[in-house]
């Protein structure tokens, strides 16, 4: 029998991601009926996050509501790295989080607080809703990083320097899966600073404290010390999502060496395979560089936000676009980001007294096909769009479509919204708009509306009063 699949359940067709692993798009088969397990590399706490790395976890969200809105149940931890991560991912140079400290000449534990909090408060601004989250710390969960170590240690996977106790990536034959990193040649001609390490690309496990005394260390079977960086991620996602995860994400800086390392010591370990799918998003660049903390060009949501910017109109600019492609960061494009997401709420605005009626099959099946299609919001928006200027659909079925779409992109297209910091003067002009409003003096109250235009503005009258948002 003929079977048009469009009209298959979404669930039924599948979501297809693109696995760096094996370089393909590949449909999603959880491991689990009950649940589909994610883990996201999150951040390093020294500093307030950048904007780029709000990229990595407006995908990851972008995902989650993807997988949320198909009837998978997300299991997804995003961890805070909150020690070990050092200035070079190859174990060399200061750990941020100590060299932070004693930069401010505070301890490390009111620094990670600190960051942590801003990096929720960051999420929350940008609409990724922390409830749907775990976010495990890695300094909870030291035991558990002293446990892989042990079986590692067991299995003959590690040996002992000056500086800490490293994996050996001779005895992983597979090493380097992911981006084909091709450890022969790097066994061979590499000049990289090997210290007493056996093969350039063997990595720490865990790091002694050394003469001077850390303001973050334990004790462990081989001394006081620190665990390394990659060994944080295998032990947070093993101990709260078990030996083997649905999917892996992190930005594409990760895939070389953080990445490799963690399914080198997982897999070693285990002996299963760690994560069926690796994804990885794309930098946001400014002016052709990556923007990062160490290169010193960082710009951040907070910042934005002062400028006048509304933030979801950054979560817009990052959905403009896949999160497999660079994005080059500009003002006029987040401007442009912004008056797109304004009109988009001057329809819905529109919309306020309309009684949402039916989903409108054909543009919402289409959506979710993009959004499905290895999360191609790019399109998903352009079909919004077309969506909104259909003639041919009715109001209400274009609200009950647009609600049922804005759950996978999250712009709040009908939601209490976080507005900007609207100046005082424009907040009185628009009460005195209001006033001649109720008093239905309406020649006057068009005046005000115009000169508060002028100066950048616009008031959408609602239900029960009015908002104001920047143009
Ligand atoms: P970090 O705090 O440096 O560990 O980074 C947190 C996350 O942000 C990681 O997944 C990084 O790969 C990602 N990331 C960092 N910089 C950028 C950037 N400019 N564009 C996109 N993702 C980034
Ligand atoms: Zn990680």
């Amino acid at each position: 029998m003929f079977l048009n699949w469009r009209f298959l359940k979404p669930k039924a067709r599948g979501i297809h991601l693109y696995n760096t692993k094996s370089k393909k798009k590949e449909m999603l088969k959880p491991l689990h009926s009950s649940h589909v397990s994610i883990y996201s590399c999150g951040p390093t706490v020294y500093a307030a996050a950048q904007i780029g790395n709000l990229r990595s976890y407006v995908f990851a969200d972008t995902l989650h509501r993807a997988l949320t809105n198909a009837e998978y149940k997300p299991k997804h931890i995003i961890n805070i790295t909150d020690v070990g991560h050092l200035t070079d991912d190859a174990d060399q140079g200061e750990d941020k989080i100590e060299k932070a400290a004693k930069k401010e000449h505070r301890s490390a534990e009111s620094i990670t607080k600190e960051y942590t909090k801003a990096f929720l408060a960051d999420l929350t601004t940008l609409n990724i809703v922390t409830g749907r989250y775990t976010f495990p710390k890695a300094t909870d969960h030291i035991p558990e990083q002293i446990e892989i170590i042990e079986v590692l240690e067991e299995k003959g996977h590690t040996y002992k320097t000056k500086d800490g106790i490293y994996f050996d990536t001779k005895t992983f034959p597979k090493y380097g899966e992911l981006g084909g990193i091709n450890l022969v040649e790097q066994q061979g001609g590499a000049r990289t600073d090997m210290r007493d390490k056996k093969n350039p690309k063997d990595f720490a496990l865990w790091k002694f404290s050394g003469k001077e005394k850390r303001l973050q260390e334990w004790d462990s079977p081989w001394g006081v010390g620190f665990p390394g960086w990659h060994l944080e991620c295998s032990a947070m996602a093993i101990s709260h999502l078990g030996e083997q995860i649905d999917i892996h994400t992190g930005g594409e800086d990760h895939i070389y060496t953080h990445h490799n390392n963690e399914i080198a010591q997982s897999e070693a370990a285990t002996g299963k395979v760690f994560a069926s799918i690796w994804m990885h998003n794309a930098f946001l660049n400014l002016g052709g560089n990556k923007i990062s903390k160490s290169e010193g060009n960082s710009i951040y949501l907070a910042d934005l936000i002062k400028e006048g910017f509304s933030p979801l109109s950054l979560r817009y600019l990052f959905l403009e676009a896949h999160y497999r492609t660079p994005l080059s960061f500009t003002k006029e494009s987040l401007k442009g980001a912004e008056n797109a997401l304004h009109r988009l709420y001057l329809f819905t605005d529109s919309l306020a007294k309309t009684k949402a009626t039916f989903v409108h099959n054909f543009y919402l099946n289409r959506f979710k096909e993009a959004v499905y299609d290895d999360l191609n919001t790019a399109k998903a928006l352009s079909l919004l769009w077309q969506l909104v200027r259909d003639g041919d659909v009715s109001n209400g079925s274009k609200k009950k479509t647009l609600e049922r779409m804005d759950r996978m992109l999250g712009l709040e297209l009908f939601g209490k919204r976080l507005k900007v910091d609207i100046p005082q003067e424009i907040k009185v002009l628009a009460e005195k708009r209001e006033e001649y409003r109720k008093q239905k003096d309406f020649k006057k109250s068009d005046e005000l509306r115009d000169r508060i235009q002028e100066k950048g503005y616009s008031v959408l009258d609602r239900d029960n009063g009015f908002i104001i948002e920047k143009l």
